[in-house]
């Protein structure tokens, strides 16, 4: 134990030096994209100039597959210009199964990613109507939830409660984050007991399913909300297709586990394109306010 305590310190120390503990309210690190970069669309196979991925919301002007986007993206294309005030700042990832490797991973990811954690989360407005709003970045080891991750969440839904707002999630996760073994599956429990305690308050949570949503985040909190949007085309999960496929002996039928077959089995209730998204959402806000007020 005397390990951990030394090795909270030491981050402790580390992240005050870069500055990690400040409050951030400027994303202009988000979009880094080199000029002239082409990346093939990986559903039409055209190509798509990644400079002007912001213009066209981050989807392919082709055939309209929607990519994957780092969190402080979603965040700018979502809640009004200057509204947004980060919350949950300063924690510290550790290595509590003293995994090999683990430490040096996370330090990569948050030199590369500006990031602290997979997770952000905030006061924002949407055309004006108050919310909380937490996304997940699927860039950041595949978005995977770590005891800091599920303690975001929780705060996020805690912060909502203490301000009477309801709250939206973006999800975008591997799941579980193995690395951390069991403390990762204990964060199933908690943030799904946060969505309770925010919901006794008669408060409205709207999750937001994206591209992949899959493993331990699928089976808490991502699929708790009042109401579940989602991406067209996102693979919401929880084991694999593989992996069940290997499992049951059978072949899957096309478009298992992709939202639209999703939506078709009651799993979710809307599918929303990104270009609607945050007409959606301030509608949905909106309409919420009017009954409860
Ligand atoms: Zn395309």
């Amino acid at each position: 134990m005397n390990e951990l305590v030394k090795a909270f310190e030491t981050r402790k120390k580390e992240a005050k030096k870069a500055k990690y503990l400040k409050v951030k309210q400027n994303y202009k690190h988000a979009v880094d994209v080199p000029k002239g970069l082409y990346e093939k669309c990986p559903k039409c196979k055209e190509t798509v100039n990644m400079t002007h991925m912001k213009k066209t919301l981050f989807t392919c002007k082709h055939c309209n597959e929607h990519f994957r986007m780092r969190a402080v993206d979603r965040i700018r294309l979502t809640v009004d210009s200057g509204s947004f005030v980060e919350k949950g700042l300063g924690f510290i990832t550790l290595n509590p199964l003293f995994n090999e490797g683990y430490d040096e991973k996370i330090k990569s990811y948050q030199e590369r990613t500006k990031l602290d954690e997979a997770y952000i989360y905030g006061y924002g407005e949407i055309l004006g109507n108050p919310c909380v709003i937490g996304v997940m970045d699927s860039y950041f080891l595949m978005g995977s939830m770590g005891s800091v991750v599920g303690e975001k969440v929780t705060k996020s839904f805690e912060y909502a409660i203490y301000k009477q707002l309801p709250i939206i999630i973006f999800t975008a996760s591997g799941g579980a984050r193995m690395q951390e073994g069991i403390f990762s599956l204990m964060q199933m429990a908690k943030t799904s007991a946060a969505v309770k305690q925010h919901s006794n308050q008669g408060l409205l949570y709207i999750s937001v399913l994206t591209h992949p949503t899959t493993g331990g985040v699928t089976a808490s909190f991502a699929t708790l909300g009042d109401i579940i949007l989602a991406e067209p085309g996102a693979l919401i999960g929880f084991a694999g297709p593989r992996v069940i496929e290997q499992t049951i002996n059978e072949t899957l039928p096309e478009g298992f586990q992709r939202s639209e077959f999703l939506l078709e089995k009651g799993f979710i209730d809307q599918i929303v394109d990104r270009k609607e998204m945050k007409q959606t959402l301030s509608q949905l806000l909106h309409y919420h306010k009017k009954v409860m007020g």
